[in-house]
């Protein structure tokens, strides 16, 4: 297939001072929780954006000196020769494939608290670290300022020689030095370097010009500036002091890299935000510099990106996201392949890696971290074994990717569903914000019917009979799991007393299926602490009952804080006037009347509902498996096909697991691991033996 013509214009090159990009696909920085502990992951990782086609690949950010240190955070490190020697790895795999390597210089100030080295803190004023973590920063001195310039001469000096195409200046996401000293909040200097924008700026403005003249005829810079931090008055905005930078330094960077901060922003979930949502604030910049201009905006769509290019808003698609979910995406633009693009959710499942301290990992890509230490590669898939008929029960994430994957392998797949597939995914997508969900499943349907060895077969409800009668070699189940009812979760895990008398007790699947509240008082409670809970409260005010969320954790929905949404679920519930209970579990339900005890005080509140949703536990569908496998996997040896459990119906988990787990599961098949091995290659820190 060849390439729409409508989308040459994406391909065209695009130059970047001393060095030439050879097409306008630009992955800009992201975190991936591996860093500096995992060089030949994240080596391998942006290895694979660059076969896939992305002309500029960079590095996450990158601390330039030991006194700016994140931990638990792994980000990249260049401290010294040994940390560049890492660093090399990764812009020679970047290089294999004709695309240049960019590094994200960084000196964090305030935002790190030096967990590691012990070392003061540097920023630009007396101020607490950006942690709760009892530790302040220290106002820089004019020695400080000048040490940090010299570290980030070195840093740049470094990374020209690791081979790096391009040196970051980084002045976003309130994340670094230069924009705490341009932050009217952060910088309450009286020196040259405070007061005034241009005083404000003098640091972002030397750190340009230092990294210029360090590697200026080698490499190109770049200055990663956040032009608005959606505070209105109180922050930066692109009306205002965001513009004025941009005037101030126009001409200054080889390249402008423009976004909102702070990093919630700039990676809004699809629940919160639009494709191309940043467009309103970075389109200024292209008329206030001739250099080129690269933004992001969860891109996946070929015309959307065209759009942007030709309405003058960017030069270059910048994408974390979309290169995550997809790191073959420019590619498959540029061969006519745009149905096989797997677009991007904006679930930030991805970014919860970083918050967690966990290697990435994406809920539409399975081999997203996995390219070095399985040797996973996101289009490449060995050739089928010995097996010769699969049959997959179950079409959700899991029993989806399993066919996919097994199909393209070349086996022969029956996938069979009760309905009509799409398994949560599809369910889910139903709810409010959450329609990108589909994505999940109609990329996979959609690729199955490419497929002339995969068959499908909705509206089949398979039982233990059928399932023999079908003579398989291999079966997997992945039958899901249902919401639980009965009160068992995280903090009642005796279940709740006098839960049955409750007249009206639902849960997410009935609600998800039209079984609706009626009218009166609703409580939600919330003992699963992601999305779930806080959709649901919200969904249900919007049709006009009165809703309280009832959570035993320390906030709604608090495991969000890892996806960067805690803090908007919790305003849009309170604006639309959800009443919100933290730290309460339910131990008592006596008809419509429901008590609470608090955790620590276990002071009891109770609560009037008509209708109860109880957000608690999965329980897996299991049942299947166990009438074919035995209650205690007695028959499995003996059964004249294997069987093999995968996704939610073993271990219920995010859609992202469950998409991992159908992928694992037909990447092992034929030829699984010892179970007594390790599946994986690791990275083990060096030892030190007298
Ligand atoms: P996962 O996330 O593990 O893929 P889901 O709950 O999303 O799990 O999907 C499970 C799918 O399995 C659903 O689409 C459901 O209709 C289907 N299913 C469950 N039991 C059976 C069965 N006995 N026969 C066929 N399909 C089934
Ligand atoms: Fe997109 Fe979700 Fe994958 Fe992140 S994890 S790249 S948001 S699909």
């Amino acid at each position: 297939m060849t390439r729409d013509p409508r989308y040459d214009i994406l391909f065209e090159p695009v130059k970047i001072g001393p060095v030439t990009a050879r097409n306008r696909f630009y992955q800009v920085p992201h975190c991936n929780g591996m860093g500096h502990l995992m060089p030949n992951s994240v080596a391998a990782m942006r290895g694979v954006k660059a076969e896939g086609g992305w002309a500029v690949v960079a590095t996450e950010e990158c601390d330039i000196h030991v006194s700016s240190d994140v931990l638990p955070y792994a980000e990249a490190r260049l401290w010294d020769d040994g940390d560049a020697d890492r660093l090399s790895l990764m812009t020679e795999r970047v290089h294999a494939h004709d695309s240049l390597a960019a590094i994200e210089l960084v000196h964090s100030g305030h935002n790190a608290s030096n967990r590691h080295s012990r070392l003061p803190v540097l920023g630009v004023s007396d101020l607490p670290v950006n942690s709760f973590d009892p530790v302040q920063a220290c106002a820089m001195t004019k020695r400080d300022i000048a040490d940090v310039r010299r570290w980030h001469r070195q840093a740049a000096v470094r990374a020209r020689d690791a081979g790096f195409d391009i040196v970051y200046v980084y002045a976003g996401h309130n994340l670094s030095l230069p924009m705490h000293f341009i932050s009217r909040r952060a910088n309450k200097r009286s020196d040259e370097y405070g007061g005034s924008l241009e005083n404000r700026v003098r640091l972002t403005r030397e750190l340009l010009e230092d990294t210029k003249e360090a590697v200026g005829d080698r490499c190109g810079v770049a200055i990663r500036f956040a032009v608005d931090e959606l505070l209105g008055d109180a922050g930066i905005t692109s009306e205002t002091e965001g513009r004025e930078v941009v005037e101030m330094l126009a001409e200054l960077p080889d390249l402008w890299d423009v976004n909102v901060s702070d990093w919630a922003n700039d990676s809004v979930t699809a629940r919160f935000g639009e494709e191309g949502a940043q467009e309103p604030y970075v389109a200024f910049v292209k008329k206030v510099t001739s250099k080129p201009v690269v933004g992001v905006g969860r891109f996946t769509s070929a015309d959307a990106m065209v759009s942007q290019i030709k309405r003058g808003v960017l030069d270059m698609i910048g994408a974390a996201r979309p290169s995550i979910a997809d790191p073959f995406l420019p590619k498959k633009i540029e061969e006519g392949r745009i149905e096989d693009i797997r677009e991007c959710i904006g679930c930030n499942i991805c970014v919860s890696g970083d918050w967690t301290q966990s290697p990435i990992r994406c809920t539409q890509n399975p081999t997203m971290g996995e390219e070095w230490r399985r040797g996973w590669h996101p289009e490449i898939i060995e050739a089928r074994g010995e097996s010769k008929k699969i049959l997959i029960v179950g079409a959700g994430p899991a029993g989806l990717e399993a066919a996919m994957s097994l199909g393209r392998r070349g086996y022969d797949v029956a996938l069979a569903d009760a309905g009509d597939g799409g398994g949560r995914a599809a369910l889910e997508a139903t709810l409010p914000g959450l329609s990108s969900y589909k994505r999940v499943s109609d990329y996979r349907l959609g690729q199955i019917e490419k497929l002339p060895n995969v068959s499908f077969f909705p509206g089949s409800r398979m039982d233990a009979d059928s399932v023999r009668e079908f003579g398989a070699d291999q079966v997997l189940i992945a039958t899901g799991a249902h919401w639980r009812a009965d009160g068992l979760g995280r903090y009642t895990e005796t279940g709740v007393a006098g839960i049955t008398s409750h007249p009206n007790i639902l849960t997410p699947d009935q609600l998800m299926v039209g079984n609706l509240p009626r009218e009166g008082a609703v409580v939600v409670y919330d003992d699963d602490h992601y999305y779930m809970g806080g959709v649901i409260a919200g969904w249900l005010s919007d049709r006009g009952l009165s809703v309280t969320l009832v959570t035993p954790g320390p906030e709604v929905s608090c495991w969000t804080k890892n996806t960067m949404e805690q803090h908007r679920i919790e305003k849009t519930l309170l604006d639309k006037g959800v009443c919100l209970i933290e730290k309460h579990t339910l131990t008592n339900v006596s008809h419509e009347t429901l008590s609470f005890a608090h955790n620590t005080t276990s002071q009891l509140t109770e609560l009037q509902a008509q209708s109860l949703v109880m957000v608690t536990l999965r329980q897996p569908v299991s049942d299947l498996y166990f009438e074919l496998a035995g209650h205690e996997e007695q028959h499995l040896e003996t059964l004249p096909f294997r069987l093999t459990r995968v996704g939610d119906c073993m271990a219920p988990s995010t859609i992202a697991a469950a998409v991992y787990d159908g992928h694992r599961i037909a990447r092992e098949l034929d030829s699984p691991p010892h179970p007594d091995s390790v599946p994986y290659k690791r990275e083990r820190p060096l030892i030190d033996r007298p």
